[in-house]
């Protein structure tokens, strides 16, 4: 075993060492999460009636909890090898700069045009969709990532991509939008007067900016509507947390080229296929009893889905085509403070993760947004990355960790999963910068409303 300070600052894997299979958690989970439910007859979804809405073989991963591994199209690896392996970075500068004990490492997927890990899913996404002969995909984007990385996905196999973008974003945040362009997907403001919930929207409430229930709505109906379309998901679902699960795997590979164990492994959960793939061998460990690791999820305390939400069934997404889901949420219909600058907005979290916050295997943190964007801060100056707000939340819970391991002189390992770059973030810092972000927390009110629309299964 080599000692600590032979460790590199960045852990590399090569091209031959990338996982040659995903690795299926809920294989190895003794209770599975809870079935998904059809939206109309609330039974249990089957392969039919889930390959209407998904690809054939993605509504197969989605339903498989038997197969620990399902191996990787070789297209899928080739394109994989663009930017993967990605780095696993010893944080050495910030544990200097803290004076803590402990080891950071940090995971980071910001390496590829998209600037994010999405990408790891996008491409399998596109990838199964071309198999499968169809013309094209729909989606809808917020701010945009999951449109990017899908358009670039698309683009690679010759797929035609519809993104149906909240009309906000579109006009404010224009440089995602251009990015998708280029890689020639169409991209509409949503609402929009090309489909009939789109002109519907917009008849009753003219020069709104839109939303993502909305776009969502679009994008279903487009998809649907158009014979050789179907509509993709960028994260929630279990097919997306198994393509993730690229990403703890080339993490234990590289940890193991050391000989290191950690102690804590942490990652920020909107709908949780980061947190998910991050944490997935290392909870497999966990669940057949071979390794005891802390798995910590860290979430804005103004959408707090696994730390105050209810776990139940619920719609998947605000379209209601997608089937039910049990899961923490805080309910379908809430929407977050419209100053929420930090991402992870999802009201939901998958399946699995939320059975195994049930179980007690997988922690839950909550952090208001100005602590996150301070950490966000610190981190930029220190060890060179400008990140993502959303990836900025395992900044800040792996920054705690830290100093409680300088209070105890515990020399723990931590790892968190970096999940992105904030190039194209900046609006968000400069309210930060100009001090005029404001943290809001939900009450327990405000929370009972939305949960009260919960489906009656
Ligand atoms: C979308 C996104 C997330 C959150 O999505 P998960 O499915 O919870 O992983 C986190 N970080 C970045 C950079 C993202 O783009």
């Amino acid at each position: 075993m080599a000692k600590n300070n032979e460790i590199p600052y960045k852990i590399y894997l090569t091209e031959s060492e990338m996982p040659e299979a995903w690795y299926n958690f809920r294989a190895d989970m003794e209770k599975k999460p809870a079935p998904l439910l059809d939206p109309k007859t609330h039974q249990p979804a089957t392969l039919d009636m889930l390959s209407q809405v998904f690809c054939r073989e993605l509504a197969e991963q989605e339903l498989n909890d038997t197969d620990r591994y399902i191996p990787i199209p070789q297209e899928i690896r080739d394109f994989y090898r663009m930017s993967r392996p990605s780095p696993l970075v010893r944080a050495y500068c910030l544990e200097k700069q803290l004076g803590t004990p402990a080891k950071i490492y940090y995971k980071f997927e910001g390496n590829n045009t998209s600037g994010s890990h999405k990408l790891n899913s996008a491409i399998a996404q596109a990838y199964y969709a071309k198999k499968q002969g169809l013309k094209g995909v729909t989606t809808e984007t917020g701010a945009g990532q999951w449109g990017t990385a899908l358009s670039m996905a698309c683009s690679y196999f010759d797929l035609d991509c519809k993104v149906f973008m909240v009309k906000v974003s579109y006009e404010q945040k224009p440089f995602r939008r251009e990015v998708m362009r280029t890689y020639g997907a169409s991209v509409t403001p949503s609402p929009s007067e090309t489909t009939e919930i789109g002109k519907k929207i917009l008849a009753e409430h003219p020069g709104t900016g839109g939303s993502l229930g909305c776009a969502v709505s679009e994008a279903v109906e487009c998809a649907v509507t158009n014979e050789g379309y179907r509509y993709v998901l960028g994260s929630v679902l279990n097919q997306v947390v198994l393509h993730q699960s690229v990403i703890g795997l080339e993490t234990k590979a590289a940890l193991e080229k050391y000989g290191i164990k950690p102690d804590v492994i942490i990652g920020c959960a909107g709908g949780g296929s980061n947190l998910g793939g991050l944490i997935a061998p290392f909870v497999g460990e966990r669940l057949r009893g071979e390794a005891d690791y802390r798995l910590l999820a860290v979430e804005p305390a103004s959408c707090p889905s696994l730390t105050r939400g209810k776990y139940a069934y619920d719609y998947a997404d605000t379209g209601m085509i997608c089937p039910l889901a049990k899961m923490y949420t805080i309910g379908a219909d809430y929407i977050p403070a419209p100053n929420h600058a930090g991402g992870l907005r999802y009201h939901g979290m998958n399946t699995a993760l939320s059975e195994l916050h049930a179980q007690g295997i997988l922690e839950a943190v909550s952090y208001q947004q100005t602590e996150v964007f301070a950490a966000a801060e610190q981190f930029a100056r220190i060890e060179g990355i400008l990140p993502a707000p959303e990836s900025s939340h395992a900044i800040r819970a792996a920054i705690d960790e830290a100093m409680k391991c300088k209070e105890t002189g515990e020399e723990k390992t931590i790892v968190f999963g970096l999940t992105g770059t904030g190039y194209f973030d900046l609006a968000g810092y400069a309210k930060y910068n100009d001090g005029e972000l404001q943290n809001y927390v939900p009450t327990d009110e405000e929370l009972a409303k939305s949960l009260a629309k919960l489906p009656q299964v």
